[in-house]
């Protein structure tokens, strides 16, 4: 055995267990806070779709500004709940789609009333000289979008504008939904396989990480029993913990292979990236990159 193999090298450390529990503030506090930005994020689209709505840009860019806010307030806020993360993407996303429409439908009620009290002072100075009748008032939202679709929805595209009209403005609505929707989805699911320590209420981060000589790297795969390719080159590695340093802690490390010079992963037991130490694993794998840090290039 290598000198370098930690004492017991069958032993492994079992990664974090689950997400972090329901609180009463995560329900009370942080959830409504992920509604009212998402109110505000529908406010800014619905003034800014007025002067900029090429097709299918902007609730793309509306869905990304979301995905990483949301992620952003999760980790600020160390909300470990994972239900009530998927929670708050679902509500925050009806939010901005449902917003826009909503504020869009209150502006035509405003302009409507606006419109019929100028008729009616009109009528009242001119009598039987004023004739005609105004566009009906929407009724309700529903109303409102059935009378959008009727008019016809104008779209910029890069062939120029067009008007989506009856099913097809209905189509063009669902699919700017989905576009909302999507990269937010795809934002939360990656930010959720990141491990939350349950005994300290803190997401994993990124505590230390950098390059790593073939030396030191061999010196690592060899205190941590994993089989390196000969040709195997420089390597870099990642150290993650939670805020206070429980146990476990997850290491990766991975290399260059001088022939091909792909980047491979190392096959970690497991099946996993990552390699979960307890304080004595950790410590040995802490001196050894304290050792090798005059060849480290460390990044954080
Ligand atoms: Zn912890």
């Amino acid at each position: 055995m290598n000198s370098e193999a930690l004492n017991d090298p069958t032993r492994v450390t079992a990664p974090p267990a689950g997400g972090g529990r329901g609180t009463w503030w995560a329900w009370c506090i942080w959830l409504p806070g992920c509604v009212a930005f998402a109110a505000l994020v529908a406010w800014a689209v619905s003034e800014l779709s007025r002067s900029f709505s090429p097709l299918g840009v902007l609730p793309l860019a509306v869905g990304l500004v979301l995905g990483a806010s949301l992620v952003a307030l999760m980790r600020l806020f160390q909300m470990g709940h994972r239900p009530t993360a998927w929670l708050a993407v679902g509500l925050s996303v009806a939010v901005v789609v449902v917003g826009q429409h909503w504020l869009g439908y209150r502006a035509a009620v405003v302009e409507a009333d606006r419109r019929s009290e100028e008729f009616q002072k009109t009528q009242a100075k001119f009598g039987e000289l004023v004739r005609g009748s105004l566009p009906p008032r929407p009724a309700s939202l529903v109303d409102y979008l059935r009378g959008e679709a009727q008019r016809g929805r104008p779209l910029s595209t890069v062939f120029g504008q067009y008007s989506a009209k009856g099913a097809l403005a209905w189509i063009t609505w669902t699919v700017d939904a989905l576009l909302v929707l999507a990269p937010a989805v795809v934002m939360m699911g990656f930010a959720l396989r990141r491990p939350f320590c349950r005994k300290c209420g803190s997401w994993y981060a990124t505590r230390r990480s950098g390059s790593l000589d073939a030396q030191a790297a061999r010196r690592l795969a060899a205190a941590l029993e994993l089989p390196l390719e000969d040709s195997a080159g420089a390597a870099r590695y990642r150290l993650i913990c939670c805020n206070q340093g429980c146990a476990p802690s997850g290491f990766s490390l991975s290399w260059e292979g001088n022939s091909s010079g792909a980047c491979k992963r190392a096959p970690y037991p497991l099946g996993s990236e990552i390699v979960w130490l307890d304080d004595q694993q950790r410590t040995r794998i802490v001196a050894i990159l304290d050792e090798s840090r005059n060849s480290l290039t460390p990044d954080s």
